[in-house]
């Protein structure tokens, strides 16, 4: 509406009574639509309505960031009205041209990386995965921990929690209902992987006879430094294979099996990440 008066007044001014019933249209149009508008039905005080992008200098140029103000209701708001009214009125802007810097680097410039980091601001993270990723381990394996601890994993609880129809009983040890801490750790195949485990490695934690009551109480006994977390990682991703295999194929293996699936992974992974002692030479 404000629009169709532009061509008109590039050549003639409006007279303040035009400019007073355009803006009594435009008013009846935001609150009212077609009908007849009365001051009751205005929400929003109409000089704040149809507030203009104002520069710094021009707000303050006869105080006129005070325009369209609501009115204060409290004395809190009053006490930050005169606070601010008093610092601005102390406020000299530089004739200097406006510089724009991005606040969340030390430089000032902007970096997608801190632009990233923003979203973590004021959270904490609940528990420490670093270690999982920083371990060296296979990415698929660091991947499937991440979801244990989690309880994220398809094991039965998680099946029919989520409306599927499924046996709640752990296709390992047929005892139990399945869930990650029981298929992990209190299993008893699971127990007796972890007790083959633990002479080979030297596992002094109770990690292979504790009853964990959660997934996270496991991981706390059974990481440790890289070499208990490598255990750690690729002992449980092979009792999870095993499941699988029971479960969709139906062919068991023994623990002890497993636990030697697991010796082969961690001594061909850490194989493969240590360089040849010599260069073959290609002729
Ligand atoms: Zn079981």
């Amino acid at each position: 509406m404000s629009a169709i008066t532009t061509y008109h007044m590039t050549v003639f001014p409006l007279s303040k009574w035009d400019i007073k019933k355009i803006d009594k249209l435009r008013r009846n149009f935001l609150w009212k639509g077609l009908e007849e508008f009365r001051g009751g039905h205005c929400l929003v005080n109409w000089l704040r309505a149809c507030r203009k992008n104002l520069k710094v200098a021009k707000a303050l140029e006869d105080n006129r960031w005070m325009r369209g103000m609501q009115r204060m209701n409290s004395n809190q708001e009053i006490r930050q009205f005169v606070s601010l009214w008093s610092r601005l009125s102390s406020l000299h802007l530089s004739t200097m041209e406006g510089d724009i810097t991005w606040k969340f680097t030390a430089d000032g410039k902007y970096t997608a990386k801190s632009a990233y980091d923003i979203q973590f601001i004021g959270s904490y993270p609940d528990f420490n995965w670093t270690k999982i990723w920083k371990s060296k381990m296979e990415p698929k394996c660091r991947f499937f921990t991440w979801l244990l601890l989690q309880r994220k994993i398809w094991t039965e609880d998680n099946i029919i929690r989520r409306g599927g129809q499924s046996d709640p009983q752990c296709p390992l040890c047929n005892a139990r209902p399945e869930t990650p801490v029981h298929l992990i750790a209190n299993c008893r195949f699971s127990r007796t992987v972890w007790s083959q485990l633990a002479l080979p490695y030297n596992l002094t934690s109770n990690s292979q006879t504790a009853n964990h009551a959660r997934i996270k109480d496991w991981w706390a006994a059974a990481s440790g430094d890289e070499r208990r977390t490598q255990v750690a990682i690729y002992a449980a991703w092979n009792i999870w294979k095993e499941r699988c295999r029971k479960k969709y194929n139906n062919k068991l293996l023994t623990a002890a099996q497993v636990a030697d699936l697991t010796k082969q992974d961690i001594f061909l992974f850490n194989l493969a990440k240590t360089p040849p002692a010599i260069t073959p030479v290609i002729r």
